[in-house]
């Protein structure tokens, strides 16, 4: 064990226990997906600020853990977050949890914590489990740099809208949807980004039906109808960039093409690079459009 990392578990490093607000990750299925540190925070702290009390009465249960509990959510928190305060001007020390994951992550919270910032008490976060995060764990993306969206629009005009403003982000999109408007969402996603960006479909993550399924955009609509249970429980969609950041390989590529197109018009450019790269030709004549584009 290195010096980097706490030998004993203990709560937290900032004000002691007393008049402290912790933020506190639970699981998003797999009940052991929980820290040491946050059961510990769980058993010592005074009250629980819980989404929903009942989902995390049975958390609680099941680790056999007695906090008192009170209702934190969104239709509640300014006036929660008030009571909040007042229970940390008395001396007590509080946390606060959402139903699954981490709090303030597509989950009340924020205001919450900013709150009792403004208010000048300690507010400590205790990590763990997180639904996008898990799903980029598990993915593979070909870009080490991604862009948390979160839930898009409910509505279709307004989901259009944000997805074309997505559109050229040079970054992985990561999505969270609900599965009554997952494939109304990739119908959209394929009508805007086009069939062949490629998705990745992360479904019920740490739990028993869990799958994670990468695909063109274009086969998506057809692999969802493959199976109805495919369109059941929780989802993460991640959406590769617009033009594939591929690494070191493809990063040769480019350079190759970007040599050949200030001598040959972009067809025999696009062919050569292929040839001489083995790159794929789709990234590359993307890759060459953009160029001409920047160029001109
Ligand atoms: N705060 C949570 C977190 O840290 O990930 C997110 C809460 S948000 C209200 C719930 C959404 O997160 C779901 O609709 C789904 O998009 C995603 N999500 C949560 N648990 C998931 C799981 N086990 N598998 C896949 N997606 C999940």
């Amino acid at each position: 064990m290195t010096g980097l990392m706490n030998e004993t578990v203990h709560v937290g490093s900032v004000g002691g226990t007393r008049s402290s607000l912790y933020v506190v990750a639970t699981p998003i299925g797999n009940l052991a997906d929980i820290s040491l540190r946050a059961l510990e925070v769980l058993k010592q702290v005074d009250v629980i600020a819980a989404e929903d009390t009942r989902v995390t009465s049975h958390l609680l249960k099941h680790y056999g853990i007695a906090t008192r509990l009170f209702a934190l959510h969104e239709h509640n928190e300014r006036r929660a977050a008030e009571k909040l305060i007042d229970l940390l001007a008395a001396g007590k020390s509080v946390a606060l949890v959402s139903d699954a994951g981490t709090p303030a992550i597509s989950d009340p919270g924020a205001l919450a914590v900013a709150a009792v910032r403004e208010a000048g008490y300690p507010v400590i976060a205790v990590p763990g489990a997180n639904a996008a995060l898990c799903a980029l764990a598990a993915a593979g993306s070909p870009t080490p740099h991604f862009l948390f969206y979160g839930f898009l629009p409910q509505q279709s005009s307004a989901r259009n809208r944000e997805l074309e403003l997505l559109k050229a982000q040079p970054y992985l999109l990561v999505f969270y949807e609900a599965p009554h408007r997952v494939v109304a969402c990739i119908d959209d996603m394929l009508a805007v980004f086009g069939a062949e960006r490629r998705v990745t479909i992360a479904r019920e993550l740490t739990k028993l039906f869990e799958s994670i399924h990468s695909c063109a955009l274009g086969e998506a609509p057809a692999w969802f109808a493959g199976d109805a249970n495919r369109i059941r429980g929780e989802f993460v969609l991640l959406v590769e960039p617009a033009v594939a950041v591929e690494g070191v390989e493809d990063e040769a590529a480019s350079r190759v093409l970007e040599i050949l197109l200030r001598e040959l018009p972009l067809k025999q450019a696009v062919q050569l690079a292929v040839e001489i790269s083995g790159g794929a030709r789709n990234t590359l004549y993307k890759r060459a459009l953009e160029l001409k584009k920047s160029a001109s």
